[in-house]
C-alpha cells in the first residue's frame, strides 16, 4: 500500500501522465527483477543498479516513444542520390544531421522532459525519484581529447576492459525495457517491442513507490535472422558467445530459444563511430534498425538493404 491509497491507483496515475505527455510506451519493473536474471544472468556493473541511485528503489518505471518510420528510412535513402541541391560531399554529413535531429534529439529530449514530470508527480505525493539523461554523457576531462573520451582503450579484439571510456549512459534504458515486459532484446543489440521492433527510444525513472508490476516478455519478439548483424556495413555487432571476440561481455554459450531480458549480442561503439573514417561509403547511422523485419518491413531503403532482406525472405 502507497501513502496516497494503493499501488494500482499510483501506477494508473503515473501511466496516464507518461501517456498524455507524449509516452507510447510505459511499463512497470519491480527492483527485483534488476537481481540477475535467466538467461544471461548478467549482474548490473557498480554504479548502474536502480538502488544505486536510490538505496531505497522499489519500482522503476520504463517509457517509450517510437521513431517514425520515415524519419530512419528516408534519410539513408536521400543519402544515396543526386540531389539539386545538395552536393555529394554535403549529402552524407546533411543528412545524418536530419536523423540525428529529428530521429534522436528530439526523442531524448521529449523522455528526460516525460521522466521529469513524473518524478515530480510523485514527488507531490510524497515519493522519491531518481530520472536519467535518455542518451549517453560526454564530460568533458581535463587532459582528455574529444577521441580519447569517446573511444575505449582498444579496438575489437585487443580488449579485455569495457570497449566504452566515459560516455556510456548512467543507467540502461534497455535492460529496464525489458525488465518493464516492454520488449525482448535482438540480435542486434536493440530492445525490440511486438508495435515497432527496434525503432524506439527509451527511457526510466527509479522510485521509492510501490508500483504494481507488469508481466514480462512470455514469447520470442526477435526472429533470429541475423539481419541485423549482416547489415552493418562495419560488422560491429557480434553474438556474445562469438569466440573470435572477446572481452568483459562474452558469454561461454547462448541458449538461442531464451527470452533475451539481457542483450545475447554487443556493439563495438568504437568501429561504429569510426564508420565514415574506416569506411567512406558507409550509409547514414541505423541499418541495423532499417534491416530488421520486427514491427513491419519497411519498403523505403537503400538498394543494399533491400537486396539484403530479399535474399533473406525468398
Ligand atoms: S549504426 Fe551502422 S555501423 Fe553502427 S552498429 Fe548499426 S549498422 Fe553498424
Ligand atoms: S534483424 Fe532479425 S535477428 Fe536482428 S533484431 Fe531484428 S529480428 Fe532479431
Amino acid at each position: 500500500m502507497n501513502k496516497d491509497g494503493g499501488s494500482g491507483e499510483l501506477t494508473a496515475s503515473v501511466k496516464d501522465l507518461a501517456m498524455r505527455h507524449g509516452a507510447v510506451l510505459v511499463g512497470v519493473a519491480p527492483v527485483e527483477r534488476f537481481d540477475p536474471l535467466p538467461p544471461l544472468h548478467d549482474a548490473a556493473p557498480g554504479g548502474h543498479h536502480p538502488r544505486d541511485f536510490l538505496p531505497e528503489a522499489r519500482a522503476i518505471i520504463s517509457i517509450g516513444q517510437p521513431v517514425m518510420n520515415p524519419v530512419i528510412d528516408a534519410p539513408a535513402v536521400l543519402a544515396t542520390r543526386e540531389l539539386e541541391m545538395i552536393p555529394e560531399h554535403v549529402r552524407y554529413p546533411y543528412f545524418e544531421a536530419l536523423y540525428g535531429e529529428v530521429g534522436h534529439l528530439v526523442q531524448d529530449y521529449m523522455l528526460e522532459f516525460i521522466a521529469q514530470i513524473i518524478g515530480q508527480h510523485l514527488m507531490s505525493l510524497g515519493h522519491e525519484a531518481m530520472i536519467f539523461p535518455t542518451t549517453g554523457l560526454h564530460p568533458h576531462v581535463e587532459g582528455m581529447t574529444d577521441a580519447e573520451i569517446w573511444e575505449g582503450p582498444a579496438s575489437r579484439g585487443a580488449n579485455k576492459f569495457s570497449p566504452f571510456r566515459y560516455t556510456f549512459g548512467p543507467f540502461s534504458h534497455r535492460h529496464a525495457a525489458t525488465r518493464a515486459g516492454l520488449g525482448e532484446f535482438g540480435y542486434g543489440n536493440l530492445v525490440l517491442t511486438r508495435q515497432f521492433g527496434p525503432r524506439q527510444r527509451f527511457n526510466s525513472i527509479v522510485t521509492d513507490a510501490e508500483l504494481d508490476p507488469d508481466p514480462l516478455v512470455t514469447e520470442p519478439i526477435c526472429r533470429r535472422c541475423g539481419l541485423c548483424q549482416r547489415a552493418c556495413i562495419m560488422e560491429c555487432i557480434t553474438m556474445r558467445d562469438d569466440a573470435s571476440v572477446r572481452d568483459y561481455r562474452s558469454v561461454a554459450t547462448i541458449d538461442r530459444h531464451a527470452i533475451f531480458i539481457d542483450t545475447p549480442a554487443k556493439t563495438d561503439p568504437t568501429l561504429c563511430r569510426r564508420r565514415r573514417e574506416d569506411r567512406p561509403d558507409s550509409p547514414v547511422r541505423g541499418d541495423c534498425v532499417r534491416a530488421c523485419p520486427v514491427g513491419g518491413r519497411s519498403e523505403h531503403l537503400p538498394e543494399r538493404l533491400r537486396r539484403l532482406i530479399d535474399d533473406w525472405e525468398s
